[in-house]
């Protein structure tokens, strides 16, 4: 269906592309600022979609917004994150082929949010039978408890999701979603057992505690007082007005009934939860050899016996080590489990649409292995829009036969290499220092740094720095040179959280459980194995060397967050704070990139039937060769030779708006 069109906005520019040929960042800013002052959030680098989190509800989510984008070209209405979303659906279907939409941000831009609103609104639009709700309402549903187990609140978002997050949703070839798939990355264990002030822990805990009927709590010899717990009050916030605990708890209790978890699952489940919390409770003292003692064995009964010759301090160490390693791989379980319900188990052709909601760029004052690790990520996905829009833009313009001025842009894959080449990257020299004998350390890792990759052009440390690079660099740091500006990185933990190492006789004690989650998440068979598991940087490594080969098949759409202040308020705009996300986002990049090519294009058949009859020669048929068709109807509507080009298959069109003029012709035509 061709929709109808509605005025379109008309606060500053609603694709920057249209903006002066020389676009500065100030007259980007601006033009974001004008729009975002009268709510109006979304904006496009032509096909790339810049959204600023509104912090206020907005009334643009509703059902009849929904259907006024369904089937409408896009550039036809305002942005929206409805339209990018219905292009790539619409792409689908006509295509048949795979899509994924790349949404990327700091924490509290709106990634989640937006990659919600895509899901609602093809749940909302797609075509469904009855016989498929359920899968539908699977895919809806996987979403709060997710959440619930992998999201907290820090300081910088209320609900911010603490693992990264790819989702396939899978079509039938009538466009009926069918199922859909779950990968997740990097679950942040370390909130389990600490958080910092001002944060909590993972939602799930304190809504239990909230929501729990008071017989389950006592099965579980819970207390309803989240204060009671050390592992849930380190941050001063258990009792957060902001979040609704209790009524969260009903929404993920009806989700897990949605998603076919067996009452014997969610015992298990819960028992595991319950179990975190008195770990945590369990204090050590020292007695006359200097070993730990529990004094207060009243949590010991709740969870396996721990008795070891360890001193208190590697005492509390190996506790919440193994509080984090439970916590981490139940979470696996869970992601798992929900990926068991959401698979579609016929096996006609299928097409997906992935979601990648994934962290952004971090930089703060102190950066550790996770920011790392966060970075690394960030500069692979960059590599892949490299690959992507820039390769593939010369590599189209190439093959129609269009002339074109080659960009010059900054290819990343340099710093990707520094951090991941087999044996000589950073992850490597990590792990080497990780497994050999004697004693390693942080600091020798880094003097392992200096002498192996010390001279590259990305790298520096305070010894071999110049002076510039002397004053803001410690003795114990190394500095990055991202595609999106510098990092300086502390080594110290590096190492820890890298091995990430569980002592075998809690391994052991874990594989024997009663608990079947537990069982299935330790296998008594990694105890047997002479093989040491990869290290944390491997694992991530070499899972996001799998996404990449997920991604490079599909057709990408990209939307980029920004946030517009660090305080959660609606309506304030901090332009400091914009001009970092600008740069970190590389959206000048981009614009400058769009702007050297062409904004538009479309086969010669497509265009001439949709605008055939604005030119007597075409209308009410073109008999010709359509290439020909499409030069008579754009000559006679007056397109100037620098608006277009004429490839061997497809019209290009340089700016949106010629485009759109055409449409203005079309619609009062
Ligand atoms: P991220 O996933 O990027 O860390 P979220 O998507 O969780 O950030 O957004 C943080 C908060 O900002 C949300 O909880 C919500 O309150 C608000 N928010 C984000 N996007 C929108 C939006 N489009 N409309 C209204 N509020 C939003
Ligand atoms: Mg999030």
């Amino acid at each position: 269906m061709e929709g109808t069109l509605t005025a379109r906005d008309k606060v500053g520019v609603q694709d920057f592309v249209l903006l002066d040929a020389h676009t500065s960042e100030a007259a980007f800013v601006d033009n974001l600022r004008k729009r975002f002052k009268e709510n109006l959030i979304y904006t496009y680098i032509g096909t790339l979609l810049v959204s600023v989190n509104p912090y206020q509800e907005l009334g643009i989510y509703t059902v009849s917004q929904m259907e006024l984008y369904q089937g409408v070209n896009f550039f036809e209405l305002p942005p929206h994150v409805y339209a990018l979303a219905d292009n790539a659906y619409r792409m689908m279907c006509s295509e048949l082929n795979n899509h994924f939409i790349l949404i990327s941000g700091e924490s509290g831009a709106g990634k989640t949010e937006a990659s919600k609103k895509i899901l609602q609104y093809y749940a909302v639009t797609c075509p469904m039978t009855e016989s498929l709700q359920v899968a539908r309402d699977r895919l809806l549903l996987s979403n709060p408890v997710l959440e619930a187990f992998g999201n907290a609140k820090t300081l910088r978002n209320d609900n911010s999701s603490r693992f990264g997050k790819y989702m396939d949703i899978q079509f039938d070839l009538q466009g009926i979603p069918v199922g859909g798939h779950i990968i997740s990355y990097l679950i942040e264990k370390s909130r389990v057992v600490y958080q910092n002030q001002g944060e909590r822990n993972f939602h799930i805990f304190y809504q239990l505690l909230a929501g729990g009927e008071a017989d389950h709590l006592a099965s579980l010899g819970l207390e309803r007082d989240p204060q009671l717990y050390k592992y849930l009050s380190q941050g001063h916030c258990a009792k957060e007005s902001s979040l609704n605990d209790k009524n969260e708890w009903k929404t993920v209790s009806n989700a897990f009934s949605v998603i076919d978890f067996t009452e014997a699952d969610l015992e298990n489940l819960f028992g595991i939860i319950a179990s975190v919390l008195h770990l945590g409770n369990i204090c050590f003292q020292e007695d006359d050899q200097g070993c730990a003692t529990v004094p207060d064995t009243h949590e010991i009964k709740w969870i396996a016996k721990v008795i070891c010759p360890l001193t208190p301090d590697l005492s509390a160490y190996a506790r919440d080590a193994m509080a984090k390693a439970v916590y981490g791989r139940t979470f696996t379980w869970l992601v798992n489990k929900i990926n068991c319900s959401l698979v579609n188990k016929d096996d006609t052709k299928k097409t997906v649409i992935g979601l990648l909601d994934i962290y952004g760029f971090e930089v703060f004052d102190k950066n550790g292995f996770e920011q790392f690790c966060i970075n690394y990520c960030n500069e692979k996905l960059q590599q892949l829009l490299i690959e992507r829009t820039l390769k593939a833009e010369q590599a189209e313009y190439e093959m129609e036969g269009i002339e074109w001025e080659p960009i010059q842009y900054f290819n990343n894959k340099i710093i990707c290499d520094l951090v991941e080449e087999r044996h000589k990257g950073i992850i490597s020299i990590l792990d080497e220092e990780c497994i050999r004998p004697g004693p390693a350390t942080d600091v020798s890792f880094l003097e392992k740094l200096e002498d192996r990759v010390g001279r590259h052009a990305h790298f520096q440390t305070r010894k071999l720095a110049g002076p510039k690079g002397q004053k803001r660099i410690g003795w114990s740091e190394f500095q990055l040179l991202h595609y999106a500006g510098e990092v300086t990185y502390c080594t110290k933990g590096f190492l820890e959280k890298n091995n990430d190492l569980l002592y075998r006789h809690l391994k052991e004690v874990l594989c024997r459980s009663d608990n079947s989650i537990l069982r299935e998440c330790f296998l008594v068979a990694e105890l047997e194995s002479r093989r040491r598991p990869p290290t944390v940087g491997t694992q991530f490594k070499n899972s996001l060397s799998s996404l990449l080969e997920i991604l490079i098949s599909k057709e990408p759409s990209y939307i980029r967050c920004i946030k517009p202040n660090a305080t959660k308020e609606p309506s304030k705009f901090d332009d400091f704070l914009i001009r970092h996300q600008i740069k970190y986002l590389g959206l000048m990049e981009h614009l400058r990139v769009r702007r050297a090519g062409f904004a538009y294009r479309r086969k010669y058949e497509h265009f001439l039937q949709r605008y055939k009859s604005l030119c007597p020669d075409t209308w009410p048929h073109w008999h010709g060769p359509p290439g020909e068709g499409v030069e008579r109807l754009v000559t006679y509507i007056g397109y100037g030779p620098e608006e277009y080009k004429l490839g061997k298959t497809k019209i290009f069109i340089r700016f949106p708006r010629t485009l759109f003029a055409t449409e203005d012709a079309f619609e009062f035509s």
